[in-house]
């Protein structure tokens, strides 16, 4: 048995990053960005007005003005501009050559072809200096999770496709005479495969592009048989048959069909029967099969590998410290996740931590990180915690 460590540095070696692809931008909210994005132009291209006013050369309380045209934002003053004269002007509107300032509308009395300054005007150049925002040359950096902010600077740019790391593809096989799909009617022994629907909503949020496999049985024929139907997965993530019961065929099956394991077993609660190796070109992940204990391990291990895969880095899911609401008794010899909520008085451990209760999971918003012979902690302690 390793520890989650370990295990985690043995499934980095495993990944292999998935590539990169190049994409429209309208596509690219929430990709990776896989290399650098440079702008060539500068923003704003001209100095430009930043409120609605009149442009001016120099303007004092009481002066008149003349009002000599007009630059809108798209449609220039073609002119110059001298003292004794103004330009009205709009937001974004290129200021005329000449003038210095932007005196706002609400300063000026309007009459006819001349302006008059009040007698406080705002004392601000209401100007944004060409290159203001960026200026050529100027990059959003790789690799970076693209926000919506972030596609609104590469339009910006005017950068219209983007080099953006491939999703992983990653194919689910659940493992189970027990089991049927979400929607069928199950038979008095049969329960509804839960698990690889949370797999699978938790892969495409970590940006993967998730497949859904048929259920295998619990023989070695249609194990082999699903596993055959793997097509181009960078990752193959089986649930269940994980451990050493007379029905837990991934680890002998998958053997026969040649994969390098690297580990079988890790020092967690829950999830210890944990598996991964290579088989053919795919990394392949073996989640224990009891509910909570998959969902922690997707937390734990795959999202890690995910961003791996995404060229994000090799780190482990990030973690943060609160205080406990409540006492926690000692941990034991394995590092143990425990269902939390975090409230505004901290963290409170839920009491029935069984990994089959995925209405606990449900309800936790935090993964308390036990470490391995953690002696009792007080409330007020302070405790790691994985943010679900
Ligand atoms: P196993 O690792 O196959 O022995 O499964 C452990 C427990 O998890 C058993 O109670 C299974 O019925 C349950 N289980 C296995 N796979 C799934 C799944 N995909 N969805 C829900 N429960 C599962
Ligand atoms: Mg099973």
């Amino acid at each position: 048995m390793i520890t989650v460590s370990e295990a985690l540095d043995r499934l980095f070696t495993l990944a292999r990053p998935s590539g990169t692809e190049e994409i429209p931008l309208l596509q690219a909210a929430g990709r990776v960005l896989a290399q650098d994005a440079r702008s060539t132009r500068d923003q704003p291209p001209f100095p430009a007005s930043a409120m609605d006013g009149y442009a001016v050369a120099e303007a004092n309380p009481g002066d008149t003005l003349r009002v000599i045209g007009e630059s809108a934002a798209g449609r220039r003053f073609d002119g110059a501009v001298a003292t004794g004269q103004a330009v009205r002007i709009f937001t974004g509107a290129p200021v005329p050559p000449g003038t210095s300032r932007v005196v706002i509308q609400e300063d000026v009395t309007r009459n006819g072809d001349t302006v008059t300054i009040g007698d406080r005007p705002d004392a601000s150049d209401n100007i944004r200096p060409a290159g203001n925002d960026f200026t050529a040359g100027t990059t959003l950096a790789a690799p970076r999770i693209l926000s919506s902010g972030d596609i609104a600077l590469l339009a910006s740019m005017n950068i219209a496709r983007v080099c953006v790391a491939r999703k992983p593809v990653v194919a689910l096989i659940s493992t189970g005479d027990e089991l049927v799909m979400p929607g069928e009617t199950p038979g008095p022994d049969q329960i509804i495969a839960s698990n690889t629907f949370g797999l699978y909503a938790l892969l495409q949020q970590l940006g993967a592009d998730p497949r859904l496999l048929p259920i295998a049985r619990d023989n070695a024929a249609s194990l082999k048989t699903v596993l055959g139907l793997v097509e181009d997965a960078d990752l193959v993530i089986t649930i269940g048959g994980a451990s050493v019961g007379d029905h837990d065929l991934v680890a002998p099956v998958a053997a026969e069909l040649g994969m390098e394991q690297s580990f079988h077993k890790v020092a967690m609660r829950p999830g210890k029967p944990l598996m991964s190796g290579r088989l053919n070109d795919a990394m392949m992940i073996g989640l224990p099969g009891n509910p909570v204990s998959a969902m922690v391990c997707g937390h734990v291990f795959v999202a890690p590998v995910i961003r791996a895969m995404l060229g994000l880095g090799a780190a482990p899911q990030p973690r943060k410290t609160a205080p406990l609401a409540k006492p926690l008794g000692e941990n034991g010899p394995r590092e143990h996740y425990m269902r939390a909520e975090l409230g505004p008085d901290g963290l409170t451990a839920f009491d029935r931590q069984d990994s089959s209760l995925l209405s606990v999971l449900g309800a936790a918003n935090a993964l308390i990180v036990r470490p391995v012979k953690d002696g009792p902690r007080a409330a007020g302690d302070c405790v790691a915690y994985i943010p679900l």
